[in-house]
């Protein structure tokens, strides 16, 4: 019985491991379709002020409805989009409708807020990638101050030096950086050092634990400290209770996001949520 239940698992197991591959080769050749066929949109997810609840900001977040899979989330097809390249006509065309919702609910009358958008380390080294960025600024009318891009610790693993650049790049253009998922990659101090940074955006795993894990809670209030120091601002990810916002909050992090205050919004919503927090 052992046996062939154990036979069974293998069996399940290559199945699963079929299907998922079946499906991996799938979404390749379709995410190369995707863009044409206008199957992506973004989502929206709003920053808040820790000590006022006011929305300072919003991440635009990609969505993909597959024809036959349905919602896909892009923790699913980002790294295929990665190592296919299509990264980069996909990332342009997050960049560009993230800048004209963002200045369009300023034409409609909303404060202004900033935008941040994540980009991965394949679009960040492309030779034209300022171009593109300065003719998406000029294109859509979005002030370069109310743009942030997100990048993570990773991207500087093989390319520090290109990235290093295009930073000071943007600085120049007044367009803020965040460094994203803060905390989980290999070499976060040092890059604090090296690089002008705008934002840290601490990652969802040590806001999970702050009330339980001490370690976590101290890890927290020393990026706040060294933020502080650095002149940085300092968000924290995956804020889900009152409990971790009355903490974070009492810690002095700046800006909270999170499922407490809002999930990621379809973009009607999110307009909503401008106008009952008399964003008008
Ligand atoms: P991220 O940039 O760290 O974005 C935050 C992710 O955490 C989002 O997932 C968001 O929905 C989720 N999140 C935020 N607060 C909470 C919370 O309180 N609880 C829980 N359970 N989750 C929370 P999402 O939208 O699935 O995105 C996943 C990742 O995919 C992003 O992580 C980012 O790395 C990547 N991504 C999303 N959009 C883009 C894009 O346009 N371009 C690129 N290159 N990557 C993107
Ligand atoms: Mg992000
Ligand atoms: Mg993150
Ligand atoms: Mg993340």
């Amino acid at each position: 019985v052992a046996k062939s239940q154990g036979r069974d698992q293998i069996q399940y197991y290559s199945a699963s491991t079929d299907l998922q591959s079946f499906k991996h080769f799938n979404l390749s050749n379709d995410l190369r379709k995707a863009l044409d066929k206008k199957e992506f949109f973004l989502m929206y997810m709003p920053r808040v002020d820790s000590q006022t609840t006011k929305i300072v900001g919003v991440e635009a977040l990609i969505r993909w409805t597959h024809p036959e899979w349905g919602l896909i989330s892009p923790a699913e097809f980002i790294p295929i989009a990665e190592e296919t390249g299509l990264i980069v006509p996909i990332g342009e065309w997050v960049l560009r409708e993230a800048c004209r919702q963002n200045k369009s609910w300023q034409d409609q009358g909303f404060k202004p807020i900033t935008t941040s958008v994540n980009f991965s380390v394949k679009q960040l080294i492309r030779p034209n990638i300022l171009q593109t960025i300065d003719n998406i600024i000029e294109e859509t009318g979005i002030a370069a101050g109310q743009l942030e891009i997100e990048i993570t610790e990773s991207s500087f693993i093989s390319n520090e030096f290109e990235v290093t650049q295009l930073l000071s790049e943007l600085k120049k253009r007044n367009i803020k950086v965040s460094l994203d998922d803060f905390g989980t990659g290999y070499s976060s101090l040092y890059l604090l050092k090296q690089l002008t940074l705008d934002t840290l955006k601490i990652d969802r795993s040590f806001v999970e634990e702050i009330l339980t894990d001490s370690v976590n809670r101290s890890i927290i209030q020393c990026i706040l400290t060294l933020a502080k120091e650095l002149d940085m601002n300092v968000v924290a990810e995956g804020v889900e209770t009152a409990e971790q916002y009355a903490l974070l909050k009492e810690l002095q992090c700046d800006e909270i996001q999170g499922y407490y205050f809002s999930r990621p919004l379809h973009v009607e919503a999110f307009a909503k949520l401008l106008r009952d927090n008399n964003m008008t």
